[in-house]
Parts: structure tokens; C-alpha cells; sequence
């Protein structure tokens, strides 16, 4: 038997199939339009009331935390020990953060469980310090990598995937074998590949031809290794070149964001706010010397301190839930996601 929903007519009786019979059928199955309509009123309803129960938030700010090394004696104030690095995660931990990628965020992928808030990491420069492989091909103990899965190993829910921003290092590896089995080892277990220019060069000032060949070139290396196209890039130094857009798309690239090196928490990918061509980045730091506004701990502290600015989940991927005083700040291209409440 198929069941059809006329529109207009609101009443719809799909009789057996039992044409030539010439009798009445034996069942009539009714729908009425208003039965459908009453039965997603109330799913609708109930997502609403578990959106609430939350405090949901989608147009909420998401913390993008930017790492460089990580090495047991820091050589700058952008590198992290092995220890502090532990920490920083369990901090993210502690305060109902759960990972998602670069590519994920921008592209408006953010599956966490509800009542949970996004937070993406982020590692630029491609250093050995974040992922090496052991002769049998496990991350080596105190790179990031292995550091991550750890704390994720402790903490159910924790997912252990980030992104990288690779460069021509290519985490030290200069066999193109070598630098084949650390791309694909990040695409199988659900890490991110970036791009972060071939030269990690400074891109303000330079001509159009240059830029496209700095993240053209890269993007190109990345590909023919592990068969990924980079559906980000973090733009050296945080500077964009003479227009924004050509970090976006050019020959051979074509990104959904482009991150920036400061000095603030993200608007969501649904908000108003959010500019794929400058996304913003926090660097990650204690509060203290230039960091004690602007940095990681600062921005932490001030999104606990502020819960109703944080991006905080309803749980369903497929819609964008906020407290209806928001709704100026929904993004037209979300409208239909909309669950306002
Ligand atoms: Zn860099």
C-alpha cells in the first residue's frame, strides 16, 4: 500500500491495491494532512524543549587554539611542553569541550553530543614534535598525536582529531615515501590535513601569481601524497595577502576558511559574523607577559565566565539551535537548520 500526502487537499484515502476487484476494499487507510503536521509540531516541540534544557547555543563563539611545538625545553613562547600540552587538553576536558576539525567547523559539521561545546585544535608548521612514526608506524610517546589520543583514551567522548597546517617540512621527512606514511597516518585516523603555504611565507604584499603558486604548490604535494585536498588553509603569521580571497580559492585550492593567527574565540559557521576569508585564532598561553587578555587560559576563563557566548550543542547536526533574543544573528544560509526557542 502507498501512502500519499496531497497538498491543499488535506485529506488523503489510499485504497488496497486491488484494482478490477470491483468491490469496496476491505481496509481504508486514512492520513489527514493535519496528522503529519500535528506529528512533526510535536517533534519539533520536543526538540525545542531538549535544545532549552541545554541552553543550546549555535551562534555561540568557538575557540580555535593554535599550537606550534611540542618540545620539552620551549625555544619560544608559541611551543608547549609535553606536560602543558597534557594539560591543555585536560582542561579542555574538565570544562565539556569535545574536538572537531578545522574542515568540520567550516563546512558546519559540528556533531557533538548536547550540552557539549566545540573547541578546535590546531597545529601549524608540520614539526616531527607533533607527529613522528616508530619503525612499526605508532606515533612516537610526547609527540602531540600521541598526546592527544591518550587524553581521549582517558575521557570517552574526548575525540582525538585535529587539524594540521603543513608546510614543505613536512614534518621533517624528506623521503617522499616517508612524507607519504605520515599524511596518509593523519587521513586514516581521522585527522585533518591543512594548508599553510609550500614556503611559509609571508603573504601580505606579494603578487596574486605568488600567492597561487605558495598554496598551489603545497596543495598540490599534499594531494599527490595522501590523496587529500586541504578544505583549510593558516595563513603564516596570520597575514592576509593583498585580497583575502586569494587565500580562499586560486589554481589548485579551493578553501572553505582561512584561519588567521589572533586574537580572539570564532563566531560559529552560522552566525552572522563568521567570515570564511579571517577566521580567527588563540594562541595558547597562560595568563601572563602579553597573553594575559588574549590568549588560551584568558579565553577559557572568560567563556566559562560567560556561558551565554559560548557555542554550546543541542546534539543534532541538522539544526542550528539558539535562544530566540539570538535570532539577528542567524546566518540567511542556515534559516532552514533554524531551531530558535
Ligand atoms: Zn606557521
Amino acid at each position: 500500500m502507498r501512502l500519499r500526502v496531497l497538498g491543499g487537499v488535506g485529506l488523503v484515502a489510499v485504497t488496497a491495491l486491488s484494482a478490477g476487484c470491483g468491490s469496496e476494499p476491505a481496509t481504508t487507510k486514512v492520513v489527514t494532512k493535519a496528522d503529519t503536521a500535528a506529528k512533526m509540531k510535536q517533534e519539533r516541540a520536543a526538540k525545542v524543549a531538549a535544545a532549552a534544557k541545554v541552553k543550546a547555543n549555535e551562534l555561540g563563539q568557538i575557540p580555535v587554539l593554535m599550537f606550534h611545538r611540542i618540545i620539552p625545553n620551549p625555544g619560544t613562547t608559541d611551543d608547549r611542553t609535553p606536560q602543558q600540552f597534557r594539560n591543555d587538553l585536560e582542561r579542555l576536558v574538565k570544562d565539556g569541550y569535545v574536538p572537531i576539525t578545522a574542515a568540520e567547523m567550516v563546512t558546519g559539521k559540528i556533531d557533538i553530543p548536547a550540552g557539549r561545546h566545540p573547541v578546535v585544535l590546531t597545529f601549524d608548521d608540520s614539526s616531527p614534535s607533533q607527529l613522528t612514526l616508530n619503525e612499526v608506524g605508532v606515533p612516537k610517546p610526547d609527540t602531540a598525536v600521541a598526546i592527544l589520543r591518550e587524553v581521549a583514551a582517558k575521557h570517552p567522548g574526548f575525540r582525538p582529531v585535529a587539524t594540521f597546517y603543513v608546510t614543505r617540512d613536512m614534518f621533517g621527512k624528506t623521503v617522499r615515501e616517508e612524507q607519504a606514511q605520515t599524511l596518509q597516518w593523519l587521513k586514516d585516523n581521522g585527522f585533518d590535513i591543512g594548508n599553510h603555504t609550500r614556503d611559509h611565507v609571508n603573504l601580505r604584499g606579494r603578487s596574486e601569481k605568488e600567492v597561487e603558486e605558495q598554496i598551489g604548490g603545497i596543495a598540490q604535494q599534499i594531494n599527490s601524497l595522501a590523496s587529500v585536498k586541504p578544505v583549510t588553509i593558516a595563513l603564516p603569521y596570520g597575514n592576509q595577502p593583498t585580497k583575502k580571497q586569494w587565500a580562499l580559492h586560486g589554481k589548485g585550492y579551493d578553501h572553505k576558511g582561512v584561519f588567521l593567527a589572533g586574537y580572539t574565540p570564532a563566531p560559529a559557521p552560522f552566525s552572522k559574523a563568521f567570515d570564511p576569508a579571517g577566521i580567527p585564532r588563540i594562541r595558547v598561553m597562560e595568563k601572563k607577559g602579553d597573553c594575559v587578555q588574549f590568549c588560551s587560559e584568558a579565553w577559557l576563563d572568560w567563556l566559562k565566565n560567560n556561558p551565554d557566548m559560548i557555542y554550546t550543542s543541542d546534539g543534532d547536526p541538522r539544526t542550528v539551535a539558539y535562544p530566540k533574543f539570538k535570532s539577528p544573528y542567524l546566518r540567511q544560509a542556515f534559516a532552514s537548520w533554524s531551531l530558535p526557542y
